[in-house]
């Protein structure tokens, strides 16, 4: 029994790290003993005298539930300090009030959109510089750092393709170089990856995805590795003041909840459905770190206990008419923007997620025309692939229409 016991820790502890600290990191309530964290609806605690308070005095600057998601979060990341925010982006936008003018961003060249927008529409009216590298290959990082980079901004895996990155020899680039390392862990999460564990000084997340889980609400986390670094965010959380509610942060640790058993189940139908679609005629490539021609396959491998959930891939027709057809077709898979819930999601990225980035800045970061992105959730695997192939057969049927339509008008 023992030895059957251990032989199935082994395997899941290789998936993943602690289920049964991440579920006992959730404290039980000290005043009532409530085994789920109550949700301390208010905006001011009465004081016994001026100054004299039980470690809270007004919901901006602390709240109880705020603060049982935010040591959650310091735990899963290992880091010191855990900061809970209104959204992924206020959670970046606390990240770069770190900065001051004349200082430099060196990032992603894949970054997620509303990361790309922020850096150039907003920060570089305050004369921060950001300069976009392809940092799959170290070297590049290395290259465009300059006396006044302050901070390195990381993706890893990327949105939509997947691309990789090494953080442990980036954040040594960091340190030698006198930045900072941020990693945006959003598609890992802790349970594949803990960047701080790997040299990185922040980690950030938008914990709308994968940490919530359950497509129901907007949150974003920071985590820094440093206190100093961490009192430092603090201050900037309470005096820019876009904090994540209590309602919201019970949400968010409902979701963290099953974090490891979602994870693991998002990989294994991910996994199956990327080398299902690797072997359909219809698709051309297929973006996966879980598979071995992925060029990143190695480096996940070394730093991740997984690959995720994400799969994204393109067609042989490679047409945005094509594409459409193909993501109009799909029956479970919902056609939306995000990722990370229980329902699987489809999208075709050209048209949405990444239609503000002129064409062929968009093709030239691997986001062609008939590129689709599929998040895959927490269905039957088996159901996912039944749906996937009948929208394939869908698609070639219209195409087929068209193509005899056309051939008859000619
Ligand atoms: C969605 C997303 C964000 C932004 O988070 P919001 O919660 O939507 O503000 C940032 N980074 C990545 C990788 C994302 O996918």
């Amino acid at each position: 029994m023992l030895s059957l016991l251990q032989a199935r820790q082994d395997k899941t502890s290789s998936v993943m790290s602690n289920a049964t600290e991440l579920i006992h990191s959730i404290p039980v309530d000290p005043l009532t003993g409530a085994i789920s964290v109550p949700i301390y609806q208010t905006s001011t605690f009465v004081q016994e005298a001026p100054g004299v308070n039980k470690g809270y005095d007004y919901a901006r600057s602390g709240n109880p539930t705020r603060a049982a998601v935010e040591q959650l979060l310091a735990k899963l990341e290992k880091g010191s300090t855990g900061l809970a925010f209104a959204s992924g982006l206020a959670a970046i936008d606390a990240v770069v009030k770190l900065l001051k003018t004349g200082d430099e961003i060196v990032a992603v060249d894949d970054i997620y959109g509303g990361a790309f927008r922020l850096f150039t529409q907003v920060y570089e009216q305050f004369g921060i510089k950001v300069t976009f590298t392809d940092t799959s290959r170290p070297e590049n990082v290395f290259e465009a750092i300059t006396p006044k980079t302050k901070l390195i901004w990381l993706e890893t895996p990327t949105n939509p393709t997947l691309k990789i990155s090494d953080i442990a020899a980036i954040a040594a680039i960091a340190k030698a170089n006198g930045c900072l390392l941020c990693v945006d862990n959003t598609f890992a999460s802790p349970a594949l990856q803990q960047p701080i564990t790997l040299g990185a000084d922040i980690v950030i997340h938008s914990a709308t995805k994968y940490l919530g889980g359950h497509s129901d609400l907007i949150a974003g986390i920071v985590v820094a590795a440093d206190k100093q670094i961490g009192d430092r965010l603090k201050f900037l959380q309470n005096a820019c003041g876009a904090v994540l509610g209590p309602f919201d942060s019970w949400l968010l640790i409902r979701g963290i909840e099953t974090l490891h058993l979602r994870i693991r189940q998002h990989c294994a139908s991910a996994q199956t459905i990327a080398e299902y679609l690797q072997q359909h005629p219809a698709v051309d490539q297929v973006f996966y770190p879980g598979l071995p021609v992925h060029p990143g396959h190695e480096t996940a491998r070394k730093q991740s206990k997984g690959f995720g959930g994400i799969v994204s891939f393109t067609l042989k027709e490679d047409t945005e008419e094509a594409a459409i057809a193909f993501v109009t077709a799909t029956r479970l898979f919902k056609l939306a923007e995000s990722l990370g819930g229980i329902k699987s999601l489809v999208s075709h990225p050209a048209n949405m997620t990444h239609k503000s980035i002129p064409a062929e800045k968009r093709k030239a970061a691997g986001v062609s025309d008939s590129l689709i992105r599929l998040s895959i959730g927490l269905e039957e695997a088996e159901d996912l692939l039944l749906d996937l192939e009948q929208a394939f057969s869908t698609t070639t049927a219209t195409f087929k229409q068209t193509f005899i339509a056309n051939t008859v008008t000619v």
